[in-house]
């Protein structure tokens, strides 16, 4: 079982998912918030049911799933709406993450969220590793990604922690405005410094 969390974190386009691959790929099972978030909404989970009796069926695409853009767009325009929605998912996603990252069957395992300390997730972590890039890095690489304009980028950007506050919350960077292999090798390294703390707190 694991004995050390790491929460992996860092704005959009940072490196993150590359990031989380390079530890999966030494054997450290990963949990991501973006991928709970979505499996506590799935059909038949209660809080499917609660979002449409708060919101109507307007939110439910016809196969009975979730219609993430119909819902996006209520919450887009209503602050109340989207707080109402956040008080009901954060909960339940930090649970789930909570009891899957305790059957985690490696000496150290990583919560990835971009939201890590948004959502209250740093509370389920014992260090945070954030993913840094430089701004214009990380619009050039997201914007890439996703085939959007930088200025759909910038706005996910606004409403995402600020670089330096995230930084000054980090136990440890890794600077991923060098090539893949840089970041591979910095992987390696907190690698082995994690499994080090891991076995030391045993
Ligand atoms: P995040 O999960 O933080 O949003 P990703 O891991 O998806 O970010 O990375 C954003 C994009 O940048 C992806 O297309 C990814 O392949 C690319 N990328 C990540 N790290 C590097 C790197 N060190 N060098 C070049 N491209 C990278």
């Amino acid at each position: 079982m694991a004995n050390l969390i790491v929460g992996v974190t860092g704005g959009i386009g940072s490196g993150k998912s590359a990031v989380m691959q390079a530890f999966e790929w030494l054997g450290i099972v990963a949990e991501d918030a973006d991928v709970m978030a979505r499996v506590v909404v799935e059909p038949g989970k209660p809080a499917l049911k609660a979002i449409v009796e708060h919101f109507g069926p307007d939110v439910l695409a016809p196969d009975g799933s979730l219609n993430r853009p119909a819902l996006r767009q209520v919450i887009f325009s209503d602050a109340n709406a989207k707080l109402w929605l956040e008080n009901l998912l954060h909960p339940l996603i930090n649970q789930e993450l909570e009891k899957r990252l305790a059957a985690a069957q490696s000496p150290y395992a990583l919560l990835v969220s971009p939201l890590l300390f948004e959502t209250g997730q740093n509370r389920l972590v014992d260090r945070v590793l954030v993913v840094d890039v430089p701004e214009a890095l990380q619009l050039e690489r997201a914007s890439k990604r996703d085939g959007v304009d930088v200025g759909q980028i910038q706005r996910i950007m606004a409403s995402q922690m600020d670089r330096q506050e995230r930084l000054a919350r980090a136990n440890e960077v890794l600077d991923n405005s060098g090539d893949l292999a840089s970041m591979q090798q910095q992987v390696e390294r907190l690698h082995r410094e994690y499994l080090s703390m891991s076995s030391a707190a045993r």
